[in-house]
Order: C-alpha cells, then sequence, then structure tokens
C-alpha cells in the first residue's frame, strides 16, 4: 500500500460523512455550514478544530452563531464564520445554527446542524476503527485480485521454458538485478513506493523490482536461450572423457 493513499483514503471518508444537514420546512435564508480545520469527523460525530460558516444575501451585515441555542459568537463582517474546538464544549450531541441580519433589519433564520461532540480519546478510537475497517478492505482486496491471477492463470505459477512466450500475470514481470534472468512479480510480495521487494525463483536473492517492459522481458528472455544455446555447442568435459583423452595419449605414446 502506498504511504500516500492512505490519508487521502481517510480524508475522503471522513469528510463525506460530516454531519449531514438536517434541512427545515422552508429553504432557510441563510445556509449554515460546518467545516473542519482539523480532528476527526465521521458518522456525525466531531472532535478537533471546526468552523461554522453562514451564507446569505449581499446586505447581510451581522451573524449571531447558536451552540444549543446559547449565542456562542457574533460577527459583523464577512467571512461570517466561527471557528471553535470541540473541547470546549461538554462531550455529547450538540445543535448548532445561526440568526443573521440584513441592513434593513430582516432577520433570517439558518439550518439547525447536529453532532455529537466526541473527547480526544473518543476520536483515536474512532479513528482506529475506520483504519482497520479500511486496511480490511484493502487486504481483501489484496486477496481477490490474487485470486483471480490465480485462476486467470491457470493455476500455473511456476516459470515455463525459455523459448516459450511467459505469462507474468497481473502484477507484471521483472528483471532480477542479480542474476539478469526475468520472473513473475509475487502477489504478496510488499509495495515498496513503484518497485515490490521480491524474491527471485532463479537464484533466491531478494531485491527490489519494478515492472518490466515487454521489451526488457523479451531482450531477458532472449539472453536466457542464447546462454542455453551456449552451453550446448561447448559442454564441459565430463571425467569420462577427460578419463578418455588421457588413455588415448598414453596410447600414443607408447607407439
Ligand atoms: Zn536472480
Amino acid at each position: 500500500m502506498k504511504k500516500v493513499l492512505l490519508p487521502l483514503l481517510l480524508c475522503a471518508v471522513t469528510l463525506s460523512l460530516l454531519p449531514t444537514l438536517k434541512a427545515q420546512a422552508e429553504e432557510p435564508q441563510l445556509i449554515l455550514r460546518l467545516r473542519r480545520d482539523f480532528g476527526y469527523g465521521g458518522f456525525g460525530e466531531i472532535e478537533g478544530t471546526f468552523r461554522l460558516q453562514a451564507s446569505g444575501p449581499q446586505d447581510l451585515v451581522r451573524v449571531i452563531f447558536y451552540l444549543d441555542d446559547e449565542p456562542v459568537a457574533e460577527v459583523a463582517q464577512p467571512p461570517f464564520q466561527w471557528q471553535f474546538h470541540t473541547s470546549s464544549f461538554p462531550p455529547g450531541s450538540h445543535t448548532m445554527s445561526a440568526v443573521g441580519y440584513t441592513r434593513e433589519g430582516q432577520e433570517l433564520h439558518s439550518n439547525v446542524l447536529q453532532a455529537r461532540f466526541l473527547t480526544a480519546a473518543e476520536a483515536r478510537q474512532a479513528t482506529s476503527r475506520l483504519l482497520v475497517t479500511l486496511l480490511g478492505a484493502i487486504l481483501g482486496i489484496m486477496v481477490l485480485s490474487a485470486a483471480v491471477t490465480f485462476l486467470l492463470s491457470g493455476g500455473k505459477s511456476r516459470p515455463q521454458p525459455a523459448g516459450i512466450p511467459q505469462n507474468y500475470g497481473f502484477f507484471g514481470g521483472a528483471i532480477c538485478p542479480q542474476c539478469k534472468r526475468p520472473f513473475a512479480r509475487h502477489w504478496w510480495a510488499p509495495n515498496l513506493g513503484l518497485a515490490k521487494l521480491d524474491r527471485c525463483p532463479h537464484c533466491g536473492r531478494w531485491s527490489l523490482v519494478g515492472r518490466a517492459s515487454r521489451e526488457e522481458l523479451a531482450a531477458a528472455e532472449a539472453a536466457l536461450l542464447e546462454q542455453a544455446a551456449m552451453g550446448k555447442a561447448y559442454p564441459t568435459p565430463s571425467d569420462e572423457e577427460r578419463l578418455r583423452r588421457a588413455l588415448d595419449e598414453t596410447r600414443f605414446l607408447d607407439e
């Protein structure tokens, strides 16, 4: 799993789960939104530094923010917003609303937001629950993709003999930097940035390998074939052959 991915996922999930708007019967003339500046926000529960933002007509001159129907802040110039920390208030369920005033003195009521303020300890628990859920989902996807790769490859994961076009599977082929031989990257090999820490099945050595291109793999396969051909053309003499040659030489000396 890439290091950048997790915080991004967390942000996306928590942002989408910020306390839901509780729309009133009539369309409010003053729109109240809750924004997170820093902290935890999910499933209608928040902890940390948040900001209430009110937006209304052009001639809005004053906004009073309310927490549980108690005025907590008055802002007389745009932007009409109020920053607060959840720890400044007792933990539990709270309602948030605002009343705005136009230049002519018209009173505008906002929608009402509801959120449960968590203590720092509760927020930590909620965050770790979320992390466990996310990690579980990622692990599930990894296992599933490995299973699909296995089924698609017909259960074959051993390198095929050189010369036959290789099937490197879902995770692509790599070239071992130690022995220069190509192999299929393993699904279980941990990802480190763009490379995987993988074990070469030919020489057994571990190295960081990136996904090799089709051309690089073809070149490595060709080199393997060439090596095999060379091996056949110039065989190393066996012990038997050496003994026979030695006998031939002694016979020549006898003559
Ligand atoms: Zn190797």
